[in-house]
């Protein structure tokens, strides 16, 4: 079980100094059995100014690093985070509850970017295109962009700032953090493990890359700051919708990561079996507190009966407890409101006519701190507003369809676009969801659910989800700026369009 004593321990292991733990006035609680782990210090404001001033220094002696040299930090920052896996991924399932073998994936997906961006540094290229003026050639050059605010929510403390951070790195950007306030401890441990990998190097700028804690007013700050040319925010649509204005008002540039309420649709052609277990680790999985989780099931009416049946019978052994344990599959909910906010939405279910399995809470005699829940499933005659919006707790809402065409409008039906998938095993089905007339998400799987995203894949949604795209494929553009250049080696001066204007002449 977590405990102050042990949380030193582990941090002491990751570079991080007993002193920063103690005596602090955020509280740190493990949402695995409540205990106070830590009490680590709030950053002021005025820090906050003096940590992005830092970064835009460091950013103009770090943009002039070719940017193969720049990825061999991140390189070393993978290697760190390697030697410091087993560590760093207990260290996420004590501070965030998800079960140990999902921390040990979040440290995975942070070193699997780390090779990813390592890799991108000798592939920051640009575009040559033809001129349409004799003599003359044209060309796009990526150039750094200045320094990232990052901010990021509680269920993925180290790997979001990670996908941010390594991309920025290579591409000659600096960085200012602001981490959820329920999940300091990895970003104190991310810092130092960088730390640890800019120390093997000569030459790195001191404040390429800062921690600051503290709450909405810091990412308020990010936000309002010309000094951030771009702003990376992770978490609800309630915290996008705050911040995007703000940054849109100084024309900054924004990548939103926000709330999902993803779908999946079961044809009467899906391997059922198949379907059952991508579905269970999808909408139970990391206790649904994942962006991608799945929380909207729509089922054909001929497979609804036996796939209800066999998610009911995969729901009952799915073992819930303490998530350091061996074969634990479900950990805690964060914390109180969490839970709240699941009980709530049960009611408002069963006021909506649903027939509720699962969702009571469990063990709160043994830990009455903490908040173990049952996941549920809620039967819905159909997809009522409830539906429609995000709770961040594992409940799975359970509709029939009759027509394919009826569910895909159905699974559009929200304000979110994160992501999406549909079991079949007909081809017409499979390429109709991915179509242009298909799923409107930002991701759209075949034959797996629609959470745990591989490195490699930009990740991002549409609509309230915000946007955004980080991780993959051509992310990297949003972190640099763009210069068209057109150079002219003749001795003529020919203008575009053929335009005249020969006064010199
Ligand atoms: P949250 O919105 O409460 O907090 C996220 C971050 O924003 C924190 O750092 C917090 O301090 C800050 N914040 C919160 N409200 C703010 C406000 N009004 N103004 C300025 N800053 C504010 O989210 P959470 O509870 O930590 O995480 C869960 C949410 O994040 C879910 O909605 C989930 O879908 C979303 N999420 C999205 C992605 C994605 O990639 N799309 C990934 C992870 C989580």
């Amino acid at each position: 079980m977590p405990s102050a004593a042990s949380v030193r321990g582990l941090m002491a292991e990751l570079g991080v100094s007993e002193a920063a733990l103690s005596g602090g006035g955020l509280a740190v609680r493990s949402p695995i059995n409540g205990a106070l782990i830590a009490e680590v210090r709030l950053h002021a404001k005025a820090e906050c100014e003096s940590a992005i001033e830092a970064a835009d220094a460091a950013f103009r002696l770090w943009r002039m690093v070719p940017a193969p040299q720049r990825g061999e930090l991140v390189r070393l920052f993978g290697e760190e985070l390697r030697i410091s896996k087993a560590a760093f991924g207990q260290l996420i399932a004590v501070e965030t509850g998800k079960i140990l073998q999902e921390g040990l994936g979040e440290v995975q997906e942070m070193i699997d970017i780390c090779g990813f961006a390592a890799g991108l540094s000798r592939q920051l290229y640009g575009l040559t295109l033809p001129s349409e003026r004799p003599g003359h050639r044209m060309m796009e050059t990526w150039h750094p962009l200045g320094v990232v605010g990052i901010i990021t929510a509680f269920n993925f403390p180290a790997a979001v700032w990670a996908w941010n951070a390594a991309i920025a790195l290579v591409c000659g950007d600096t960085l200012v953090w602001k981490p959820s306030e329920k999940a300091p401890l990895c970003a104190l441990a991310c810092q130092a493990l960088l730390e640890r990998a800019a120390m093997q190097l000569e030459k790195i700028p001191p404040g390429i890359s800062a921690v600051v804690l503290g709450g909405p007013e810091l990412a308020e700050a990010f936000a309002a700051d010309p000094r951030l040319p771009l702003v990376s925010a992770t978490g609800s649509t309630r915290m996008g919708r705050a911040l995007a204005p703000k940054i849109a008002q100084r024309f900054g540039r924004a990548i939103l990561e926000l709330g999902g309420n993803n779908g999946a649709i079961v044809t009467p052609s899906a391997d059922l079996a198949l379907a059952a277990r991508a579905i269970l680790f999808a909408a139970a999985g990391t206790a649904g507190q994942r962006c991608t989780s799945l929380r909207r099931l729509l089922l054909h009416a001929s497979v609804y009966d036996d796939f209800v049946t066999r998610l009911k019978t995969a729901y009952a052994q799915i073992a819930i407890g303490n998530p350091l344990a061996d074969g634990t599959l479900v950990g805690p909910l964060i914390g109180r409101a969490a839970f709240e906010s699941m009980q709530e939405s049960l009611c408002e279910a069963r006021s909506d006519g649903a027939t509720v399995t699962g969702g009571e809470r469990l063990y709160e005699d043994l830990w009455p701190e903490a908040y173990y829940v049952r996941p549920a499933i809620a039967e819905l005659p159909r997809q009522t507003a409830l539906a429609a919006r995000e709770t961040f707790a594992p409940i799975l809402y359970v509709m029939r369809y009759r027509e394919l065409d009826t569910a895909i409008s159905e699974h559009n039906a929200v304000a979110q676009g994160l992501a999406s998938s549909i079991f079949t095993n007909d081809l017409r089905e499979a390429e109709l969801f991915m179509s242009a007339r298909g799923s409107d998400c930002g991701i759209v799987n075949v034959n797996i659910g629609p959470s745990g995203a591989e490195i490699g894949g930009a990740f991002g949604g549409e609509k309230e989800t915000g946007g955004g795209r980080e991780a993959g494929s051509d992310a990297w553009k949003t972190y640099m700026r763009r210069a068209t250049n057109t150079i002219n080696f003749s001795q003529e001066l020919p203008l575009a369009q053929g335009i005249r204007f020969d006064a010199l002449r």
